[in-house]
């Protein structure tokens, strides 16, 4: 069982990788890095239990290309992320990696799951590196990997920006995604 913020189906390539995909927001983050727009997720407490079962019929209910996991830090649950990771592998389905860690960071359970991976999304979030031009990454120190697999030659589409609002049932708005000016700024509109 994983701990999860949420989790949401997603079709947009630029911010989540290919295809229909089950995006999972991890609870809890322990590397803060310094401006970071999910703070929220930080804290290990409170989050809901997501197990592999669970995931696996969404996938298939779904007909999903696989899962991006994001943070919080999923790597911080890597012992019990590792099974669910060995699992969408072995039904042929793809794991799309977001992570704050590099890989000279890590060991055991969390580089197993980055070995899994089929793409791999890496680095600190680091504020005076900003660009919201690019695709996957939030910063210009981040990196990419493509592993063997449905993605090896998968070229990144950098130099456009996306954001993906939603609306909630009490019509609250969310926005996921690079926040431009203009897009904060459409944020203040009530
Ligand atoms: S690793 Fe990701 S979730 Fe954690 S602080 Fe950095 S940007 Fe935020």
């Amino acid at each position: 069982m994983i701990s999860i913020q949420r989790m949401m189906l997603v079709e947009n390539e630029h911010l989540y990788g290919p295809g229909k995909r089950l995006l999972i927001y991890l609870k809890g983050c322990s590397i803060h890095c310094e401006g970071c727009i999910n703070p929220h997720l930080w804290s290990f407490e409170g989050g809901t239990p997501l197990s592999s079962e669970e995931i696996m019929k969404i996938i298939a209910d779904n007909d999903l290309d696989g899962i991006t996991l994001h943070g919080g830090e999923p790597l911080d649950q890597a012992d019990d992320l590792l099974q669910i990771v060995k699992d969408i592998k072995s039904n042929n389905k793809t794991v799309i990696l977001f992570t704050g860690y590099i890989k000279k960071e890590i060991s055991g359970n969390r580089l197993k799951v980055w070995n899994l991976a089929d793409i791999v999304v890496a680095g600190r979030f680091k504020l005076k590196k900003r660009n919201v031009y690019l695709q996957f990454r939030g910063s210009t120190n981040q990196k990419v990997y493509m592993h063997k697999g449905k993605y090896k030659d998968y070229k990144l589409k950098d130099g456009y920006t996306a954001a993906m609002f939603t609306i909630g049932e009490n019509g609250e708005m969310d926005v996921n995604g690079f926040l431009t000016e203009d897009i904060a700024e459409l944020m203040k509109i009530k």
